[in-house]
């Protein structure tokens, strides 16, 4: 049996967040993946262990679900979502915005 590996990019598409966010979950090792040469791919299964891990709690029907633009974290209520980058308006989770005073989605950060 073939296994499908996704390419960094390909599960930021899926995620629908920028590449650099998922780069750095695979970094933290919150994502798990495989490193093939110089290139990390995440599996199918890791791919859907990640998201198993993340959806907390069951989605309501319609499936809505928000992904903070910081920490790539997936919630299936608006209620975790407490604010938006400054820069562009991306959503921005309650744990950021509470624990880490954020402000700013994961490419506008300031790095202090
Ligand atoms: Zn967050
Ligand atoms: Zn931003």
């Amino acid at each position: 049996m073939e296994i499908k590996f996704y390419s960094l990019e390909e599960v930021a598409d899926l995620f629908g967040v920028n590449y650099q966010l998922i780069y750095k979950l695979v970094k933290t090792g919150e994502l798990p993946s495989v490193r093939i040469g110089k290139m990390f791919r995440v599996s199918e299964a890791q791919l859907k262990e990640y998201m198993d891990r993340q959806s907390v709690g069951t989605p309501a029907s319609g499936e809505q679900s928000y992904i903070c633009s910081r920490c790539g974290k997936k919630y299936f209520s608006a209620l975790s979502i407490s604010g938006k980058c400054k820069e562009c308006g991306a959503q921005l989770c309650k744990a950021c915005i509470e624990n880490d005073k954020a402000e700013y989605c994961e490419i506008h950060q300031k790095n202090d």
